[in-house]
């Protein structure tokens, strides 16, 4: 699959917002964002006014980003939200946040979701007792995930867990740290995505 690979530093600094992409990092005094907090090039520190349409596009990009996803990607998780009952916008930040690379992020057994995605492609995780290889699998409640037993020695897992006790897990997921299994109790409510989003920009930009 394609993927970007410049500096996601700069997704953050055009969004205008932190997107957490790159683990620690994003915590400390070195995030670029804190240092620099306008958006990249040379014409980055001029006025800028937005469209009706450029905040669309804006919000949008920002969540595509924040959840590592690539236009494609992205577009058709809002067709499948679209094709829900309910609201399109928020089944589509629920869709987003029910996918194995995002589960793994929030159970805190990865720093980013882009860490996430590639120990699932690493085979690392079983789902229900069987290994998985798909990130954008989508879980359901009562699923447990499991991190394979010589997965625990993998460093930079080692490293993540470490720092386990200390990460917040959203109240859907429930993490034994003995076993190093995490449970989908139930599926994420829109009041469980904290960061600030307004989906209704991205169902606007997409009803055009
Ligand atoms: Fe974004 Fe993290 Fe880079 Fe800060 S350190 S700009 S939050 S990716």
């Amino acid at each position: 699959m394609a993927r970007y690979r410049g500096s996601v530093c700069r997704l953050c600094r055009r969004e205008g917002s932190k997107l957490f992409l790159k683990g620690d990092r994003c915590f400390s005094e070195k995030c670029a964002i804190e240092k620099r907090a306008y958006p990249p090039g040379v014409h980055g520190q001029g006025r800028v006014r937005f469209s009706d349409f450029g905040v669309q596009l804006r919000e949008k990009q920002k969540v595509k980003r924040m959840y590592g996803l690539l236009e494609k990607q992205f577009r058709s998780t809002f067709d499948q939200a679209a094709g829900m009952k309910g609201r399109t916008g928020e089944n589509l930040l629920l869709l987003l946040e029910r996918r194995l690379d995002n589960v793994i992020y929030r159970s805190g057994y990865a720093t980013s979701r882009a860490e996430a995605r590639q120990l699932v492609k690493h085979g690392h995780f079983r789902l229900n007792g069987r290994k998985v290889q798909t990130p954008s699998i989508l879980v359901k409640a009562g699923m447990k995930l499991e991190l394979r037993e010589r997965s625990q020695k993998v460093e930079r897992v080692k490293a993540a867990l470490e720092t386990l006790e200390s990460k917040s897990v959203p109240q859907w997921i429930e993490v034994d740290q003995e076993s190093q299994e995490a449970v989908v109790k139930q599926l994420p409510v829109r009041e469980d995505i904290t960061l600030p989003i307004d989906e209704q920009l991205i169902v606007e930009l997409y009803s055009r």
